[in-house]
């Protein structure tokens, strides 16, 4: 079994049209996959077309900005269905949330002179969400940083300028929303947060039981170790386990297609209770 659940397209912050996105699963082997934009399910519809010539099993998803605690979180939405009204009016607020955030970070972007960032920032978008990657493809653009790790660092995050926090829902409203729609909620890339272990264990107990469904347990960018930390928690907090590349097409980005590591226990895979 070949699962890839977790990928963007240009409808957020990837670089591909969904169905470029599917093409490439598809030249990759998937037997299941699933688009993850941000925020939103607006390129599932073309994916599942493309998906339908290319007779490739497309599971409808989505990644959730969350609140848990004061921190922000990504939520997987998986085997959702995507004209569910509690569903959809919950992404039109987070979508309403980035709107202003984006204004926001223009705002701050030109106090420390950075002028038209919002018009300049929009070109590098297809759709109108401006997510914060391209505030940073601008910044690349524009000369004011080298690369995306470099432009997230010196802009885009704390303090610093372009930096704008946002108050997102909670995660237990987050995770109604997807449940409201028929999905499994899952915590996405549990080690990319600046969390300690010990944190992290903390948002798993919050989320475990009647709360949440999974973990992923596996990213594009996972080490054996990191696979093997974050199965344990899986089984430990008695969560079901996904696999998914976060693949955004970046041009440098090393990560690919439905080219990752085994779960380590396929009986706890999400995709049987899907
Ligand atoms: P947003 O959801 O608009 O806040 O943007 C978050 C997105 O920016 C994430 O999903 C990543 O794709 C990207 N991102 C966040 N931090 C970094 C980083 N340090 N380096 C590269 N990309 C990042
Ligand atoms: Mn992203
Ligand atoms: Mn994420
Ligand atoms: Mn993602």
């Amino acid at each position: 079994m070949k699962a890839d659940l977790h990928n963007h397209s240009y409808y957020s912050d990837g670089v591909l049209s969904p169905t470029e996105v599917v093409q490439l699963a598809s030249q990759a082997k998937c037997d299941l996959f699933s688009l993850t934009d941000h925020d939103t399910t607006d390129g599932i519809a073309e994916a599942q077309l493309e998906a339908n010539k290319l007779n490739l099993n497309l599971v409808n998803g989505v990644e959730i900005s969350a609140f848990w605690r004061n921190m922000a979180i990504h939520i997987l939405g998986l085997g959702i269905d995507i004209n569910n009204d509690v569903l959809q009016t919950g992404l039109e607020h987070n979508q309403k949330l980035r709107k202003e955030r984006a204004e926001k970070i223009a705002l701050s972007l030109w106090r420390s002179g950075i002028k038209d960032a919002l018009e300049k920032t929009q070109s590098f978008s297809k759709t109108d969400m401006l997510t914060r990657t391209h505030f940073a493809q601008m910044l690349i653009s524009e000369g004011y940083c080298k690369d995306m790790k470099a432009v997230f660092r010196r802009y885009l995050t704390g303090k610093k300028p372009g930096g704008v926090s946002v108050e997102w829902k909670g995660f237990d409203e987050v995770v109604h929303w997807i449940h409201a729609a028929g999905g499994k909620a899952l915590i996405a890339h549990p080690l990319r947060y600046r969390m300690t272990n010990t944190k992290i264990k903390k948002l798993l107990i919050d989320f475990e039981g009647e709360l949440g469904d999974g973990i992923e347990v596996v990213t594009g960018t996972s080490t054996e170790v990191e696979v093997k930390l974050s199965n344990q928690w899986a089984k430990d907090y008695n969560l079901l386990a996904s696999c998914g590349s976060d693949f955004h097409g970046w041009p440098n980005q090393r990560v690919r297609i439905g080219n990752l590591r085994d779960l380590p226990d396929p009986e706890k895979a999400i995709w049987r209770y899907l």
